[in-house]
């Protein structure tokens, strides 16, 4: 139904005009036709009803002007946006997670920096449903528009590495300048990548321990219902059964005592120990402690550490830890070089700072470059078999490693395959160390 159309043959000449302005011509052609009939007439002469004319023509016209200079005043206002105002876009932008300002249509209106280095698809002006293109985050969409309640949604992006963000969009009412509001929602993302990478580590680490244990659990279980049944009256299986079994046992009691030290270690890792204690007489009773197993592998332990007292802020228990853990690793897996050397030396750091270097190098077989990343990983082994045959539990590098961290300290591993490897325990020296 074309309302506006004018069936008119007149008033079509008129009709792509304003409506004022159509108005006005019609008022002044009538004027026009009315005042010439009235001039031919002799009614009127020509000079007045020009002066008739040009009055007519004033009140007709001045209104029109007046008129579309208001209007055009209020379609300005009607278009400035108090959304778009430079204040919004600062608030938007001191935000410090990916924020996104968009209209009550999904077109952004804003985002800032974090936002665009996001996703960079978002483009001003364009629908966030364009470049966010999961249904989830565009049903999350739809529905805070429709609902006018926060909505939630994840956001999953795997380029260049893994991310997951939660999305949340927050319907804001925003007053607008004839004194209604107009709905416009803030998109923001929070990254949850840390939380989700723990999760995981968590789970791999529940899923390990439980493998680990369930392992001599069930050798355990196996010889007890072996030793009850078809050995139960063979002296010489049960003495050979029960030997494995008290492996086994001690395996167990070993996986545990380094869950439990790890997690103690893990617990106090903001807590830097205070209290100086000398390396050098640690050092020795690991070694003492050790020879035995160095005997039965046929490996000669060398020390070379000084006389007098070397200090560092530490605590006993857990120094004893790594260098137990690693003199007897080089012991283990390192035997078939038939030597294992353990130093001490004070050198500096990279940042020059003074520091004590335990080192331990052995001449074994060494490890492939491949693994050193990854060694100090909770259960991470080169060879699970051989691990496992030397009574490890995969978790005393990661042991190291944390201690060694509380103590403010780090690990070096340097290895050339076939040509065995060296740990090095590096300590920062503090102050009244070396001050003493
Ligand atoms: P484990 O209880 O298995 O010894 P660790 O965390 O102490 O666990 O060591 C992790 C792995 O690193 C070991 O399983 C072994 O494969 C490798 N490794 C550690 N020390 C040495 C070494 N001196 N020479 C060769 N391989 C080593």
């Amino acid at each position: 139904m074309a309302l506006d159309a004018p069936s008119d043959p007149v008033l079509s000449i008129f009709s792509p005009w304003p409506d004022r302005l159509r108005h006005s011509a019609i008022i002044l052609l009538a004027a026009a036709i009315a005042l010439t009939g009235l001039v031919l007439l002799d009614e009127l002469l020509p000079l007045r009803a020009l002066a008739v004319f040009l009055c007519i023509s004033a009140a007709a016209l001045v209104p029109w002007r007046l008129h579309s200079a208001v209007a055009k005043r209020e379609e300005e206002q009607r278009h400035a946006n108090p959304v778009e105002a430079p204040a919004v876009s600062a608030l938007v932008d001191g935000i410090p997670d990916p924020a996104v300002l968009l209209d009550r249509a999904g077109r952004v209106i804003h985002l800032n920096a974090a936002a665009a280095q996001l996703a960079p698809a978002l483009r001003k002006g364009e629908l966030a449903q364009f470049a966010l293109r999961t249904p989830e985050i565009i049903t999350a969409l739809r529905e805070a528009i429709a609902t006018t309640e926060i909505r939630r949604a994840t956001y999953h992006d795997h380029v260049p590495v893994d991310r997951w963000m939660e999305l949340i969009i927050t319907p804001v009412p925003v007053p607008t300048a004839f004194g209604g509001t107009d709905k416009c929602m803030l998109m923001t993302f929070h990254d949850l990548t840390p939380l989700r990478r723990v999760e995981e580590m968590r789970a791999d680490f529940v899923a390990n321990a439980s493998h680990e244990l369930r392992t001599p659990l069930a050798a355990l279980s196996g010889f007890i219902d072996t030793l009850q049944g078809p050995a139960k009256d063979d002296p010489k299986a049960r003495e050979r059964f029960l030997g494995i079994m008290h492996t086994q046992a001690t395996r167990m009691a070993r996986l545990i005592d380094d869950l439990l030290s790890l997690s103690r270690v893990e617990l106090s890792a903001h807590v830097r120990p205070d209290t100086l204690v000398d390396v050098v007489p640690i050092i020795r009773q690991v070694t003492d402690g050790l020879e035995p197993l160095a005997r039965e592998r046929q490996v000669v332990i060398e020390t070379t550490v000084p006389e007098t007292p070397v200090t560092v802020a530490g605590d006993r228990e857990e120094l004893l830890r790594v260098f137990e853990n690693l003199i007897e690793n080089a012991l283990k897996y390192g035997a078939s070089g038939g030597r294992v050397i353990v130093s001490l030396e004070q050198a500096v750091s990279a940042e020059n700072a003074p520091e004590i270097r335990v080192k331990v190098r052995d001449f074994g077989p060494g490890i492939a470059p491949e693994h050193l990343p990854r060694l100090t990983e909770r259960f991470y082994r080169v060879d699970v078999g051989d691990s496992r045959a030397q009574g490890g539990t995969g978790l005393g590098l990661s042991l190291v490693k944390h201690i060694l961290n509380r103590h403010r300290g780090r690990l070096l591993i340097e290895s050339v395959p076939r040509n065995g490897a060296a740990f090095t325990a590096c300590f920062p020296q503090s102050r009244s160390a070396r001050a003493s």
